[in-house]
C-alpha cells in the first residue's frame, strides 16, 4: 500500500489545492503541519536543499514538491474522468475578475471552465483584509474569493485548479488551450490571469528564492515569527506587507529606493503607531548577502545622495516592488503594449475574436479588487455578445444559486 505524507501549512494556498484534489480523489495521506513540528519544518529544508518549500509530499519515500495536480493524479494512478467537452467560454485565472465573468455568463446558461494554476482567489486571496471592497467594511482575502468561487460553481462553472495554461491555440471556430494537465477546448477565451511581483534581479536572489527571499507575506511571512526582515519597497504594497510582518516578526527593515513612501496615508498613519520598524529610504539595492554556509544575511545597499555602501542584515526578505502581467503564455497571439499589458478595445476584445481580456493583465487596468469584478463583468457582456453573434446556444444546464 501507498504511503503518503503531505508537509503543509494552513496558510499555504498550495498546501490547500493539493489537499482538495487528494481529498476529492479519495487518497488517503497523512498531514503534518510544518508549523507545529520544527522535525518536519527540517526534513522540508533537507529535502529541498536548504529551501522551505511546501507543499512537499513524500510517496512512498519520494519526495514531489510542490507537485501540480497532474504530477499526483500521474504518480498516484488517478484516473482523468474530467468532463473533456469545449466550453462555451474557458476563463484563465480564477481571481475575482476570472470568477465574476464565470458569475455572470453562468447565469446567461453559458457554460464555463475556469483554469487556475494555482488556488482560486489569486493574488486578493494573499491580502490579510481588504477595507475597500464596497458593502464589506472590512473582509480578509480568502473569505471574500472563497464567496465568489461558491457563488460561480453554485451557478455550474467548473473550476480546475492546478491547471497552468501553457498556450492558446485557434482550431477553426473553437480554441485549444494547451495546460500542464492536458488540453481543453472553448468557443471563447477570457484571459483573466492577472500579475505578479516583479524580481528586483541582483545578485544571489534567484538561489536564495524561497530560502530567504520571497513575495508574499501572506504565503511566507509566518516562517519568520520573532525573526527581522527586510521589505524591499515603498508603494501601497510593501506598506501592506510590511505592516502585516511587523504585527508578529521581531523587526520590520524597509529599503525604499525613493526619498519617501509613495503610499495612502492610511498605510502612512499606521506605520507610526509601530515600534519595531525602521526605514531606510534613498537606497538602491545591489546585491543579496550570504554567510559562509551561503545562507541569507541580508541586503547590501548604495545611498542614492552619498553613494555609501552598506549591508542591512536581517532574518530574510520580502520584495515588493511592483507587478508584471502574467501574459507570456499568449504573447504570440494577442496584442500586448510594450510592458506585456494585454491591449483590448473598451469592450475587453483583444486582437483575436473570441477571446477577451480582463482584470490585472489588462493594459489601463486598475489594481482593485472592485475594478477586476467589473472588468469580469464587462467581459461577460462581450462574450455574450461573440457568441450570440455566432448563433451559439448557451449549453449550460439552468442552476439557481442555494442561497441559505
Ligand atoms: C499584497 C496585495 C494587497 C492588495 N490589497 C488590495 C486591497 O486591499 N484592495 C483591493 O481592492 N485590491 C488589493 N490588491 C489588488 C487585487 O488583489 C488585484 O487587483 C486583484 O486580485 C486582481 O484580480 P485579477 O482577477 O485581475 O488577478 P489575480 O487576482 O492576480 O488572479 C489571476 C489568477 O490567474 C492565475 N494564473 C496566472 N497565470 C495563469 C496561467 N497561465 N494558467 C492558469 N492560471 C493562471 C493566477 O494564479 C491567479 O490566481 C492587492 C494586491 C496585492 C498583491
Amino acid at each position: 500500500m501507498t504511503t503518503i505524507k503531505m508537509f503543509g501549512a494552513d496558510w499555504c494556498p498550495d498546501c490547500l489545492r493539493a489537499k482538495a484534489f487528494m481529498k476529492e480523489n479519495n487518497i488517503s495521506f497523512e498531514y503534518i503541519d510544518v508549523d507545529k513540528s520544527e522535525e518536519a519544518s527540517r526534513l522540508v529544508e533537507k529535502i529541498n536543499n536548504g529551501k522551505r518549500i511546501i507543499p512537499t509530499v513524500l510517496i512512498d519515500d519520494q519526495p514531489y514538491t510542490n507537485p501540480n495536480n497532474g504530477i499526483l493524479r500521474e504518480v498516484l494512478g488517478i484516473e482523468d474522468n474530467r468532463e473533456k467537452k469545449v466550453y462555451d467560454s474557458v476563463i484563465i485565472g480564477a481571481g475575482a475578475a476570472g470568477l465574476t465573468t464565470a458569475i455572470y455568463a453562468q447565469r446567461d446558461r453559458f457554460s464555463t471552465l475556469i483554469l487556475e494554476k494555482r488556488n482560486i482567489g489569486g493574488n486578493a486571496f494573499l491580502t490579510e483584509k481588504i477595507e475597500n471592497y464596497p458593502g464589506f467594511q472590512s473582509i480578509s482575502g480568502p473569505e471574500l474569493m472563497q464567496r465568489m468561487a461558491d457563488q460561480a460553481t453554485e451557478l455550474g462553472a467548473t473550476i480546475e485548479l492546478g491547471v497552468d495554461v501553457r498556450g492558446v491555440f485557434e482550431e477553426g471556430d473553437i480554441f485549444r488551450l494547451e495546460t500542464n494537465d492536458g488540453e481543453f477546448y472553448g468557443r471563447s477565451v477570457v484571459v483573466a490571469t492577472g500579475s505578479s511581483y516583479k524580481k528586483l534581479r541582483i545578485p544571489n536572489e534567484e538561489d536564495l528564492i524561497g530560502s530567504g527571499v520571497h513575495f508574499c507575506a501572506t504565503c511566507d511571512g509566518a516562517f519568520y515569527k520573532d525573526k527581522e526582515v527586510i521589505v524591499v519597497g515603498g508603494g501601497n504594497s510593501a506598506l501592506e506587507e510590511g505592516l502585516h510582518l511587523a504585527d508578529f516578526t521581531k523587526k520590520v527593515k524597509f529599503v525604499n529606493i525613493n526619498e519617501n513612501f509613495k503610499a495612502t496615508e492610511t498605510y502612512l498613519e499606521q506605520l507610526a503607531t509601530y515600534d519595531n520598524i525602521e526605514v531606510y529610504h534613498n537606497r538602491a539595492s545591489l546585491e543579496f548577502v550570504t554567510d559562509e554556509e551561503e545562507k541569507f544575511k541580508g541586503i547590501k545597499v548604495r545611498h542614492n545622495q552619498t553613494g555609501a555602501e552598506d549591508v542591512i542584515t536581517a532574518d530574510g526578505a520580502f520584495i515588493f516592488i511592483g507587478l508584471q502581467p502574467n501574459t507570456g503564455f499568449i504573447k504570440k497571439l494577442v496584442d500586448l503594449d510594450e510592458r506585456k499589458f494585454i491591449q483590448t478595445n473598451d469592450q475587453q476584445e483583444t486582437s483575436v475574436p473570441g477571446i477577451f481580456a480582463a482584470g490585472d493583465n489588462r493594459k489601463g487596468a486598475i489594481a482593485q479588487v472592485a475594478f477586476a469584478v467589473g472588468e469580469g463583468v464587462a467581459a461577460s457582456y462581450a462574450l455574450r455578445k461573440y457568441l450570440k453573434a455566432k448563433a451559439y446556444q448557451p449549453s449550460s444546464p439552468v442552476k439557481a444559486l442555494q442561497v441559505a
